[in-house]
């Protein structure tokens, strides 16, 4: 057999053992914070988690510079919880879904909000707003375990050290077991995955030479700074 091209190898997501983690889909919630729908027109009255997905290309891992992506002059930043799934499933019971966790990290829901909102008011999809090139920056993954709970403690993130987010994961609207019980009742859920669990209200634009340090308490901080848009 021989191939046509070679294919893209696949995005690797350290973790703090040392491994690699290949990363396979991602699932985005969205609206997973009250005071966050609050902010974007909606009524955060715990309606069933729902979701887009973006290519694991958009993944780019720990501190790193991101470019600013064309057709966009409002680029908004996201912190959030990222949950990466080690066992799969399909139909996971909230009573067990945490056994098919396999870390936790910090990450960024990157959004050019211009177009999100142009689409959602045309009953259009997301994609071209959530899932964009370099658009999903990971920290360093931290194995599941003792030491680190996904249900409570500080979720923040500055840009330019001024404070722009600042939450608590206690404030999810659906935690991360019940996250992973939905998921998986609409796809198999699969080794690789990883879930961006939604952001708290405050969300704001960057531009180019902005510097954001996103982080949770527990997990490794993410310093991701806006680059300049790419050309080729
Ligand atoms: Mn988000």
């Amino acid at each position: 057999m021989t191939l046509a091209f070679e294919p893209q190898p696949p995005v690797l997501a350290p973790v703090d053992d040392g491994k690699q983690f290949p990363v396979r889909r991602l699932f985005c919630v969205g609206r997973n914070y009250a005071a966050h729908a609050r902010e974007m027109g909606r009524d955060p009255d715990r309606e069933p988690p729902f979701f887009f997905s973006a290519w694991a290309e958009t993944v780019v891992t720990g501190n790193s510079t991101i470019a600013y992506p064309q057709k966009t002059s409002n680029y908004h930043y996201e912190v959030e919880l990222v949950v990466a799934i080690g066992k799969g499933g399909r139909n996971i019971p909230v009573e067990t879904a945490m056994d098919h966790v396999y870390g936790y990290a910090v990450g960024l829901d990157m959004t050019r909000r211009d177009l999100q909102l142009e689409a959602r008011e045309q009953g259009r999809p997301w994609d071209t707003g959530k899932n964009v090139e370099q658009s999903k920056p990971l920290g360093l993954i931290r194995k599941a375990g003792a030491g680190f709970d996904p249900t409570r403690g500080s979720i923040k993130l500055t840009v330019n050290d001024a404070v722009r987010q600042d939450a608590d994961l206690a404030d999810l609207i659906w935690p991360v077991a019940d996250v992973i019980a939905y998921l998986s009742g609409l796809y198999r859920i699969e080794p690789g995955d990883l879930i961006y669990t939604g952001t708290p209200a405050g969300v704001g634009a960057v531009v180019p030479g902005d510097v954001m340090n996103a982080s949770i308490d527990g997990l490794e901080p993410l310093a991701v700074t806006v680059g300049e848009t790419l050309k080729d």
